[in-house]
């Protein structure tokens, strides 16, 4: 990969990131994500450009807006960082291509719903349901290809939705909810039933794994549920990337 090309994707990847940051923030509100332009969320001032540049404006301010002194959260360079990341992973992963445009497009849905599922413990309709869509839409001209990604989308809405009828009925309360049903259906349209399968596998030992450190380090029992959206997010972005030499190292057991 020629540095430029990878200095490119780091760069578009830091701006998509910062428009990322304002969907996390507005999205829960109901707020307009193009209009009004960025404002301090504490003493409303207008930011002027310099103090909108991704990671490098956070960085000088050291955290904190320049009028008011309100700290400024560290989810806003983190996120631009890591959507940086994603874009110059994804481009040596899957080489210029339409594929490549599809998935830095789910990896950007990804990114805003872990952001907000982590702060809300919400998985807004409007990034999942047209997310559902798209993921099918594309899958007709690229893979996983139509039916793979039907299948996810039944097989993930489906899964799901029994488990949390199951845990209503058991438990009496709502252990995951309908957002969680409808992220798993748009990840299996992105990215075909096989893979859904191992991010659902994925995201719960990793949530297992979290759940038991929280409750062993006395910082939450069973009763502290965990944002299941989070573990979908990171287990979905894993089975993007390596989803399928895992997939065949595991079914190699079996030959
Ligand atoms: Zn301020």
């Amino acid at each position: 990969m020629p540095p430029s090309i990878v200095l490119a994707f780091a760069v578009a990847g830091l701006l998509v990131g910062s428009f990322l940051n304002v969907c996390i923030y507005r999205l829960p509100l109901r707020e307009s994500i193009v209009w009004p332009a960025s404002r301090c969320t504490a003493c409303q001032r207008h930011l002027a450009w310099f103090e909108n540049l991704p990671v490098l404006s956070w960085t000088a301010l050291r955290g904190r807006c320049r009028t008011c002194g309100a700290s400024i959260s560290p989810i806003y360079p983190i996120v631009e960082l890591t959507t940086a990341f994603v874009f110059v992973g994804g481009v040596s992963v899957y080489g210029p291509s339409a594929l490549l445009a599809v998935r830095l497009a789910f990896a950007c849905a990804l990114v805003v719903l872990f952001a907000i599922d982590l702060r809300h413990r919400i998985l807004p309709n409007i990034i999942t349901l047209p997310g559902i869509a798209a993921g099918f839409g594309a899958s007709w001209f690229l893979p996983p290809g139509w039916i793979s990604s039907l299948v996810g989308i039944a097989g993930g809405g489906g899964i799901l939705y029994a488990i949390a009828e199951l845990y209503y009925r058991v438990r009496g309360r709502e252990g995951l909810g309908m957002g969680d049903v409808k992220m798993l259906a748009m990840i299996g349209a992105f990215l075909g039933w096989p893979l859904m399968v191992l991010t659902l596998v994925l995201a719960s030992f990793a949530g297992s794994i979290v759940g038991v450190a929280l409750i062993a380090s006395g910082r939450g029992g069973m009763q502290a549920a965990l944002p299941f959206g989070t573990f979908l997010a990171l287990g979905s972005l894993v089975a993007a990337v390596a989803g399928d030499p895992i997939l065949a190292w595991y079914l190699a057991f079996y030959r």
